[in-house]
């Protein structure tokens, strides 16, 4: 008898959770383009609805039987098995975007009168989600800068009032588009202080930049690990889709409101992800050292004030600390200051020849935006300014071209400011 082997993630991307032999044999699973899904028996069909619409809980061992592809659907759930594979999860949730994931996990967790406390900056659509939807409907929130202390946060938390209705605390980390860095284990401890038996304060952090490679949250005592899958994961710039992991209760509740809201992923979009998901590690690992050189190249240019990158934080310092225990390598999103303001910022822009400029991130190919006016435009400008979003700010996301190529393309556009 051999041992019991346990496979790394990479290693089960490219079979695990499908069976051959329930689809003729193929060796990757079929797209199932179907809306229903026809029960053995009546029995069946009850037992399934019991267990899809939580009146009662799984039993042991008990599968969600396949009912309808808003409910489910193999391509979903085969990728929703991967996924759990890296980050170690019960399970997972996908839905039709990033956003769609980010707004289901506040809807579910947060109702009238609670207090959501996130760290800033955070993705656009989240903090127009936040002021816009969920300040319309009554949460109370209140944000904090990355660089804090818990005490500071926790006096942040105290100074709104609603302390004992705090029910979320929402994370990303690092922070779009400064590579701020923020210590999930430190706001574990915040959740739990404010956490009583019967309201415990859930933690979630938006994953997309370093995940699900180079950071693991749920390990940290994160509740959520959310991504939009748009990014790295899809990482061809080819479909928009999100995800969430987490433990088997609050994957439940998730996966139970989006029955009702609709918005999972379709099966086309799964299998796209599932393809996706056979090259994660190798894009990333490119991506990263790709990355770290062409970081090196910006930090010693005459032309590049300074650089956002976690792989360039000085050592001896907090935030060094907070990288060293939560990412195992720098990622692939870099953001510079050029010396200068906006002008000479578009200019180097609009001279990268090879690069191309478009918001989104983690694809294959590498882009470049402007936070300032285009990803961060919404922002209110003293705030912008105060989390280091100025006009001279740039942003690229590293591909899997050549690194040569990359810094070529890089350095010649920067002679031209
Ligand atoms: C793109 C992005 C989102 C939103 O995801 P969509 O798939 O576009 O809905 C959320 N968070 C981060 C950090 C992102 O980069």
């Amino acid at each position: 008898m051999g041992k019991k082997h346990t496979y790394k993630p990479e290693s089960l991307m490219m079979s695990y959770g499908f069976k051959p032999s329930l689809s003729e044999g193929a060796i990757k699973s079929p797209i199932f383009l179907t809306s229903t899904f026809v029960f053995e028996t009546a029995e069946e069909g009850k037992a399934f609805f019991e267990v899809a619409y939580g009146l009662r809980a799984k039993r042991k061992r008990e599968k969600v039987g396949l009912i309808y592809s808003r409910i489910n659907n193999p391509d979903l759930e085969i990728l929703e098995d991967r996924l759990t594979l890296w980050d170690d999860a019960d399970d997972c949730a996908v839905f039709e975007s990033g956003m769609a994931a980010i707004s289901t996990v506040m809807l579910e967790f947060l109702k009238p009168g609670d207090l959501l406390f996130y760290s800033t900056p955070v993705y656009g659509g989240t903090d127009h989600f936040i002021h816009q939807f969920l300040s319309k409907i009554g949460i109370h929130t209140a944000a904090f800068k990355p660089g804090l202390s818990r005490a500071e946060m926790e006096s942040i938390i105290d100074k709104t009032g609603f302390g004992d209705r705090l029910a979320m605390i929402y994370l990303e980390t690092p922070a779009n588009p400064t590579n701020a860095l923020i210590d999930i284990s430190c706001c574990k401890k915040i959740a739990d202080t404010y956490s009583t038996p019967d309201k415990p304060v859930r933690l979630a952090v938006d994953n997309t930049y370093m995940g699900p490679i180079w950071q693991h949250p749920l390990k940290h005592g994160a509740d959520f690990s959310i991504y939009s899958a748009t990014k790295y994961i899809g990482g061809h710039s080819d479909l928009i889709a999100g995800a969430c992991c987490g433990n088997n209760e609050v994957i439940g509740r998730l996966k139970t409101l989006r029955t009702f809201l609709g918005n999972m992923a379709s099966p086309h979009t799964g299998w796209l992800l599932m393809r996706s998901l056979e090259t994660l590690k190798v894009r990333m690992q490119q991506q990263t050292l790709n990355a770290q050189k062409v970081a090196a190249f910006l930090n010693s240019h005459p032309k590049v004030e300074k650089v956002y990158y976690p792989g360039l934080i000085p050592e001896g310092t907090r935030e060094y600390e907070i990288f060293k225990k939560q990412c195992s390598a720098p990622g692939a999103m870099i953001s510079f200051d050029v010396k200068g303001g906006e002008a000479e910022a578009f200019r180097f822009i609009d001279a990268l020849k090879m690069i191309k400029l478009a918001v989104s991130l983690g694809g294959t190919e590498s882009l470049v935006e402007h936070p300032a006016t285009m990803t961060h435009a919404g922002l209110d400008p003293a705030y912008r300014l105060e989390l280091s979003v100025t006009e001279k700010l740039v942003r690229i996301s590293v591909g899997i071209e050549h690194h040569d190529d990359i810094i070529w393309d890089i350095g010649q556009a920067l002679e031209l400011v």
